[in-house]
């Protein structure tokens, strides 16, 4: 993001070279002929779509895949020719941006293909489709209905090219494994009934970063990790998972310091109340910046190492914390609301735990506002 500031007193930093180690660390688990797809929708999960999906082809990821057409086309503006696979729904009026920026959709209603196979048949040779087929997550998704009646019964614009078939895991992190399983059951069935039609379909992707480390025969020839190439995983701890390095910390500036007596209360609604002499300290983010709202008299952040508890009512744009018995704390200094300082350390994992959440959420909260400075790899 451009910045027009030269000192930040908000910053997210992006460590591009644990990027880097990530996805060495994420091969590593991948079976010969199994290819990463790296998902970047939602900003790269907050840390930036188009410096992260450049990192990440540098490092050899030869395609990538978001949510929204707009996604795409940002990534094509910012000069990234690779492949790029649309996840999300697709609609009729998209058509005409869909093919100028040369995206590839994931056909996952059959109710599209009448329009986009004649907007295709323009093209010399068939236009690539990945075909999503529901399997068990209750989303998006042709059912086995849809395959046999497109494929059984030769139904399939020839002004398409299948490229790819794929399902999504619902619960690939979850305490079971059977529903996994049977989805896994379900896939194999489509893609027997697509091959018995004589279509080759060169991309078959099933997995997530969950599924891909948790069950081999959910690698076909793509896997989609998201979450394990920025540091973080929801697998149950019974499940071997290589090591991953975070690869986001947010840091800010303290504005002002105040010592207050007891009883003096703080923030919206006074929820926070000083039980002894209390110093606070104002740090200039808040929930706009995706420090949640339900942090409020939750959690911490790192000052000088330690942890600082959040005292009263996140606001907008600043949270106040209680520095009490912390020496030597002075405006100026910096504060760490993910990532490490001195012995301490405050991951996204933790902040899920204090909010009721997931990683994921906590690192997509991080809002437009934060600018993102790149540790180069
Ligand atoms: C977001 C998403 C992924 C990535 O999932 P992670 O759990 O972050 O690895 C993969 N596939 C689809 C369809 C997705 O929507």
């Amino acid at each position: 993001m451009p910045t027009t500031s030269t000192f930040l007193p908000t910053c997210a930093s992006i460590d591009l070279s644990a990027l880097t180690y990530n996805v060495t660390q994420f091969r590593g688990i991948l079976r010969p002929g199994c290819d990463m797809m790296a998902v970047v929708k939602a900003n790269a999960y907050g840390h930036g779509d188009i410096e992260t999906t450049k990192a990440l082809i540098r490092r050899g990821l030869s395609r990538v895949a978001v949510f929204s057409i707009d996604e795409g086309i940002a990534l094509r503006q910012a000069g990234i020719n690779a492949p790029i696979v649309v996840l999300g729904p697709l609609f009729p009026a998209q058509l005409g941006d869909l093919f100028a920026h040369q995206l590839t959709p994931v056909v996952s209603d059959v109710s599209i293909l009448p329009a986009l196979s004649q907007a295709a048949s323009s093209f010399q040779t068939p236009y690539p489709v990945h075909l999503k087929i529901e399997t068990g997550m209750g989303r998006l998704g042709v059912t086995a209905h849809d395959i046999s009646t497109l494929f059984t019964d030769r139904n399939f614009p020839s002004t398409l090219h299948v490229e790819g078939l794929m399902t999504h895991l619902a619960e690939a992190d979850g305490p079971a494994v059977e529903a996994t399983q049977e989805q896994l059951n379900r896939f194999h069935d489509a893609i027997t009934a697509v091959k018995a039609a004589g279509f080759r379909v060169p991309l078959i992707h099933a997995a997530n970063s969950a599924g891909a480390v948790r069950f081999l025969d959910a690698q076909f020839s793509l896997v989609r990790p998201g979450i394990m190439l920025y540091g973080y995983h929801t697998l149950p701890d019974s499940v071997a998972v290589p090591h991953l390095k975070p690869v986001l910390s947010l840091r800010t500036t303290i504005a002002q310091l105040r010592t207050v007596q007891p009883g003096h209360k703080i923030s919206y609604g006074g929820t926070f109340t000083a039980k002894r002499t209390t110093t606070i300290a104002v740090l200039p983010v808040g929930y706009a910046d995706g420090i949640s709202r339900r942090l409020s008299n939750r959690g911490s952040v790192l000052i000088h190492g330690q942890r600082a508890p959040i005292a009263g009512i996140v606001c907008m744009d600043m949270i106040m914390i209680d520095v009490t018995g912390i020496t030597g704390v002075a405006v100026g200094d910096e504060a760490v609301l993910i990532g490490s300082q001195g012995d301490g350390r405050i991951t996204a994992d933790d902040i899920a735990q204090w909010t009721g959440t997931i990683p994921y959420e906590v690192l997509c909260a991080i809002g437009p506002r934060v600018p993102r400075q790149y540790l180069s790899a």
